[in-house]
């Protein structure tokens, strides 16, 4: 007897072109080679890898360079093929790739910082190699001379670095939560602000230069867009992931941003859509909406001879509220909340189903991801895992 034939659904989703394996330890950070088929990678197993992909359709190492110390984190630039590696023991190596990405041949060496180098970025329109290190060192050098031309030390270990090479500014990201603006001339910064949104650790940053907004990516399982050039300097808290956010990556022509979590959580953002920001939250003694105290406003317990109530908060409303007049949840997609979050009784009804209309899709990667890149050319995605696997996306499905 024939099964009966149910029709799919039709569900958009990234789609696994490739799992590149073969590393003995975590790949800390890999990049899809433009125009290419293939991938560079650094890996705690101080092995720098350049995969090509074979007639038998795998990616094969075509360069294997063992490192003196495990590497832990790289910047490539495809115009110049240049190759700069970050390293456990504080250097930054400089290489150069052949245009057939069979060889690569040293440059030099930057004694750039005390200990492990967490972040690299080169910028080829200033000649300038920016990092920063678990010494607390935020550096850049001259990827000239190899000179190193100023420092600032930042109040935690940075783990998110982004640079706008038209005003010159540097965003770090550091573990204490915070990020710092600083702004670079030839041989010195100045200190334009610091702020601080994230309950957890900063984990990844992301610059879009375009529309002048800086995203950061926290352990706090929650990613802040904050928006740097525009007036209203507005901070939006996007809520989408069950996990620390690991990385994160701006398309740019969809306007689109990709969040991964340490849950192998793959979200995007349609960032097209006007969000607002969260309420503060409100202080009260007593229930905004029934007036029955709160646990802690002992005299008018006392006077009204009533049990305090916990005091809760509404997340659309702002407004201090008990239990039992927050029975509800809900998702606030347009203040972020992709998740069913508290909200107040009288809210709930308030809010409508088009409100309640997701404005993130959401995709499991199947393994812890450490960090991401996106080749917009071509739409596909680079995920690094826990697992030691590279996985290569096709996202035109779903970034689009
Ligand atoms: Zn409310
Ligand atoms: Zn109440």
């Amino acid at each position: 007897m024939a099964a009966e034939i149910q029709p799919k659904p039709l569900t958009r989703k990234p789609i696994l072109l490739q799992r590149v394996e073969g590393s003995q330890e975590v790949v800390n950070m890999a990049v899809i080679v433009p125009k290419e088929e293939g991938v560079i990678s650094v890996s705690e197993d101080r092995t720098v890898r350049v995969w090509l992909k074979r007639d038998s359709g795998q990616y094969w190492p075509s360069i294997y360079q063992v490192m003196p110390s495990p590497c832990s984190c790289m910047s490539f630039n495809p115009e110049t093929r240049r190759l700069s590696i970050g390293l456990d023991n504080g250097t930054i190596s400089e290489f150069i790739l052949s245009e057939d990405y069979n060889k690569m041949t040293p440059v030099k060496n930057y004694q750039a910082h005390q200990s492990r180098v967490t972040m690299i970025l080169f910028v080829l329109e200033l000649e300038w190699v920016l990092s920063t290190g678990q010494d607390k060192q935020f550096a850049w050098h001259c990827s000239e001379s190899g000179q190193r031309l100023g420092g600032y030390r930042t109040s935690a270990v940075a783990s998110g670095l982004q640079f706008d090479v038209e005003t010159r500014h540097v965003f770090i990201g550091d573990q204490s939560g915070q990020v710092t603006i600083l702004k670079l001339e030839q041989d010195s910064c100045t200190l334009v602000t610091t702020f601080r949104g994230h309950t957890g650790g900063v984990t990844a940053l992301c610059w879009d230069p375009v529309q002048r907004v800086l995203f950061s990516g926290s352990s706090d399982h929650s990613v802040i867009m904050w928006d740097i050039g525009g007036r209203k300097g507005t901070a939006i808290e996007l809520q989408g992931h069950n996990d620390k956010v690991q990385a994160l990556s701006y398309a740019q022509h969809t306007r689109q941003l990709i969040s991964c979590g340490g849950d192998g959580g793959i979200v995007v953002w349609n960032m097209d859509v006007e969000r607002q920001e969260t309420p503060e939250w409100l202080d009260s003694d007593s229930c905004q909406k029934c007036n029955q105290p709160f646990f802690w406003n002992f005299k008018q317990m006392w006077d009204n001879k009533k049990i305090g109530l916990r005091q809760h908060h509404c997340r659309k409303c702002g407004k201090a509220v008990c239990g039992k007049c927050s029975s509800k949840r809900s998702s606030i997609p347009l203040m972020g909340f992709e998740f069913e979050v508290r909200v107040c009784d009288s809210c709930h009804e308030a809010i409508t189903d088009e409100e309640r209309a997701p404005t993130a899709t959401f995709h499991d990667s199947k393994h812890n991801i450490v960090h991401v890149h996106f080749d917009a050319t071509r739409g596909w995605l680079l995920t690094s895992g826990t697992d030691k696997v590279i996985k290569l996306w096709d996202m035109t499905p779903v970034v689009s």
